[in-house]
């Protein structure tokens, strides 16, 4: 076999070294060179890379980040710098390459998959690979979801997903301590980009009492199941902050309160509903001392919990694993594929009923069992 080319790409989550660090493993103990990209589709453009040994796989899967780097790569977004890339792995005598990295990443991934052949022969043309060193040049392509938003559709899990919720439910633990003694309120902001997931399961972690989610834009704008006017403004408040008020004020002698608020949520206008709007209404309604908390790379650095290094681990030799069918069964190189961790058993037998019957967010929010399962 060929060899392997494995790079990180795209946000760093808790993981990635211990998925290199499956691949690199699983392919040295086949006998098979190994290339560690650096810094993502950075390093495959420039055509850096480092042959891995065994002792270079030491020592990492404790390691949060990713130790041969990731970086966004614009140049790999143009066809020149994908044609570069393809000369760089043909030049490296590569059969294979895993992409570790979320959905932008694995996007690059498919679309250099399905122009390899096109870069070989102009690659050829243009004398940037001999004739005979590409002829025998075919790719397979093996991609790894990794990125803390555990956002890919078809999965349960992503790389790093885990980690990321275990340092959001610590910091939001240390704001209720602070919030309880103070009698405040506080707003945290998570990160999912277009994914609830973090802050959903934060929220049933933390007992928050209120959890955006871009999944669940209030509708319609104004609220009729709740109406409220506001105190300020003497108006009929907008659904979403409507509803936020009336469950934060329905617990009587309730002094403070934990609202987590993730990075995508909007209302119905498409307006994001940021930590500092959810603040000014908690502030003008309800009269709350409010303070807001934005957890930002926190969530993303630190170590990796068990579940993402041994999750990761085995989706690693997985990876390898396909990629020596691939090359025993011989050309054409099929489609790429990606790896994502798809084991129900992980999940307890016995659940609360509002998410027994789901797999995440959107299936619970579908179910119309967001709101039992959420507000404390
Ligand atoms: P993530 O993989 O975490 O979603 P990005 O969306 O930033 O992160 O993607 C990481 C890198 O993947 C980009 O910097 C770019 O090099 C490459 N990439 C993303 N989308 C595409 C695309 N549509 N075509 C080619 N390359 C892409």
């Amino acid at each position: 076999m060929r060899s392997v080319c494995v790079l990180t790409s795209g946000g760093d989550s808790q993981g990635m070294n211990a998925a290199l660090r499956g691949v690199a493993r699983a392919s040295l103990s086949a006998g098979v060179k190994v290339f560690a990209v650096w810094d993502g589709y950075k390093g495959l453009v420039e055509g850096v890379m480092s042959e891995l040994s065994w002792l270079d796989c030491s020592n990492m899967v404790a390691a949060g980040g990713t130790k041969y780097g990731t970086a966004r790569c614009a140049q790999f977004r143009t066809e020149e710098g994908r044609r570069a890339a393809v000369v760089n792995l043909v030049k490296a005598n590569a059969g294979a390459l895993v992409v570790i990295g979320g959905d932008g990443s694995l996007t690059g991934a498919s679309i250099l998959a399905s122009e390899w052949d096109d870069h070989v022969q102009k690659a050829v043309a243009n004398g940037e690979l001999p004739q005979d060193f590409a002829a025998a040049a075919e790719l397979h392509v093996v991609g790894l979801v990794g990125s803390i938003d555990n956002d890919m559709f078809g999965t349960h899990f992503t790389i790093g997903c885990v980690s990321a919720l275990h340092r959001i439910v610590e910091a939001v633990d240390a704001i209720r301590a602070t919030a309880a003694s103070h009698s405040r309120t506080f707003v945290v902001e998570v990160m999912g980009r277009n994914c609830g997931w973090l802050a959903l399961m934060a929220g049933l972690a933390t007992q928050a009492d209120f959890v955006f989610i871009p999944e669940s834009p209030p509708s319609p704008c104004t609220s009729t199941s709740v109406p409220t006017v506001s105190t300020t403004t003497g108006e009929l408040l907008e659904s979403w902050a409507a509803t936020l008020v009336a469950k934060l004020a329905r617990v009587e002698g309730k002094r403070w309160s934990v609202v987590i608020v993730s990075e995508g949520a909007h209302d119905c206008k498409m307006e994001p509903i940021t930590a500092a709007r959810i603040k000014e209404v908690i502030e003008a309604e309800l009269g709350h001392d409010t303070r807001i908390t934005k957890l930002g790379h926190v969530q993303r650095g630190g170590k990796p919990a068990a579940f993402d290094r041994y999750m990761s681990t085995n989706l690693g030799i997985a990876a390898f694993d396909a990629l020596a069918g691939y090359a025993a069964a011989g050309p054409p190189a099929p489609e790429p594929v990606y790896f994502g961790c798809s084991d129900a058993s992980v999940y307890p037998v016995a659940l609360h009923p509002a998410v027994a019957a789901t797999r995440n967010v959107h299936d619970l929010v579908a179910a119309g069992k967001y709101d039992d399962a959420m507000v404390a």
